[in-house]
């Protein structure tokens, strides 16, 4: 058997049609920027998230600049955060010349542990960064109210959980301002680069709608310094189509996660996913904790079964993080989680022989 991991062509061939039409309407009518589609596809997911703004943007990165520039986050800043995440999370930070200020993990979510965050904040404290890993979100009662108590924004890292719920909400509507990723690999993928912010506040949603057209206010007449940040009408095209699909595609990787875990409930030399109770996961990643990763990993591969690692290793470990002064044991979860996690194939089409045949090479 040959197990694909994100299983990208399945998907395309089953909205073929639709998809390559759409495709076909936008290079005939030319829009390629700032097209109908693009307003069209920012009120669909206003309406999917509950959020009251949603703007899209060229990526998640960007979506990540755009929410910290839209709060002012300057040079001398410091953003609370995890270090276990995709570089983006802090590069950003980084980026606007503010600190990036770690905080280590919860055991069993992967996520920011939020009994661990009063610690690390001080006077130069502006935002604290969840990210919900995996498709899960963090412990956001918790976090909110430090937040609330400290008076800190808080920007949600959705870019792994689009439609993922906490308390019954998404977390598109949690939070100051929360974003995404339309990355192809992502639970909601373009065909491209792709990604959106969402915030509940119609001035944050105003100054984040001109960031991403260069600060302008109106055309050639500029307000902020902002960037070229706009997702391309042909990504929004393709988005339309796939959105009213998602909601679908969200209960069968539900679904998958469920099967898998029944399956894997009795290997002991596992840990498997832990989702809380207020909570339910996108399921960007069905991930599962092994001691002797690279030897599994392996054996793996040899019988046609991909797997990933997200992620290998914590960011207060990269050289480009070196100067902030971490060292190896100040996040220890973190740093044991790298060392043993290991995602399954995962998307909303692996089949019941192929988890079959996945669980019985583990
Ligand atoms: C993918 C990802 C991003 C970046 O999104 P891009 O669209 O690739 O720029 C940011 N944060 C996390 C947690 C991600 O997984």
């Amino acid at each position: 058997m040959k197990i694909d991991f994100a299983n990208l062509q399945y998907q395309h061939n089953l909205y073929k049609d639709e998809i390559e039409e759409a495709i076909l309407k936008v290079a005939r009518n030319c829009n390629f920027i700032m097209g109908n589609e693009v307003q069209e596809l920012e009120k669909s997911l206003e309406d999917f998230t509950g959020a009251k703004y949603a703007v899209t943007c060229s990526n998640g990165t960007d979506a990540l600049l755009l929410a910290m520039m839209a709060l002012d986050i300057k040079p001398g800043d410091e953003v609370i955060t995890t270090p276990f995440t995709f570089i983006a999370t802090a590069e950003t930070i980084a980026f606007l010349g503010a600190t990036p200020v770690f905080v280590d993990i919860d055991e069993k979510t992967y996520n920011i542990d939020p009994n661990k965050i009063e610690d690390k904040i001080t006077s130069k404290t502006k935002a604290i960064i969840p990210v919900s890993l995996y498709g899960q979100a963090a412990d956001m009662d918790k976090i909110q109210d430090i937040a609330t108590k400290h008076n800190l924004k808080i920007i949600i890292d959705g870019a792994q959980s689009f439609g993922c719920t906490y308390n019954g909400k998404t977390d598109s509507n949690l939070g100051d301002i929360s974003t995404t990723s339309f990355f192809p690999a992502k639970p909601l993928g373009c065909y491209g680069d792709g990604g959106a912010v969402f915030t509940n506040d119609e001035k944050i949603a105003n100054k984040m709608k001109s960031l991403r057209l260069h600060g302008q206010s109106k055309r050639y007449h500029h307000k902020y310094i902002g960037m070229g940040g706009r997702l391309d009408t042909l990504q929004a095209a393709i988005l339309n189509i796939k959105l009213k699909y998602y909601p679908k595609d969200l209960a069968l990787r539900q679904e998958v996660a469920f099967k898998y875990t029944k399956a894997l409930e009795t290997k002991t030399n596992l840990i498997l996913p832990y989702i809380d109770e207020k909570a339910t996961s996108a399921w960007a990643q069905y991930s599962v904790r092994v001691k002797n990763r690279d030897e599994v990993q392996n054996r793996l591969k040899e019988a046609g079964i991909p797997t990933a690692v997200h992620y290998p290793m914590p960011l207060h470990l990269q050289e480009c993080f070196l100067y902030l002064g971490y060292k190896k044991g100040d996040f220890p979860i973190s740093e044991i989680v790298s060392d043993e996690i290991m995602s399954l194939p995962m998307n909303p089409y692996v089949t019941d022989e192929e988890i079959e045949y996945i669980v019985g090479n583990l």
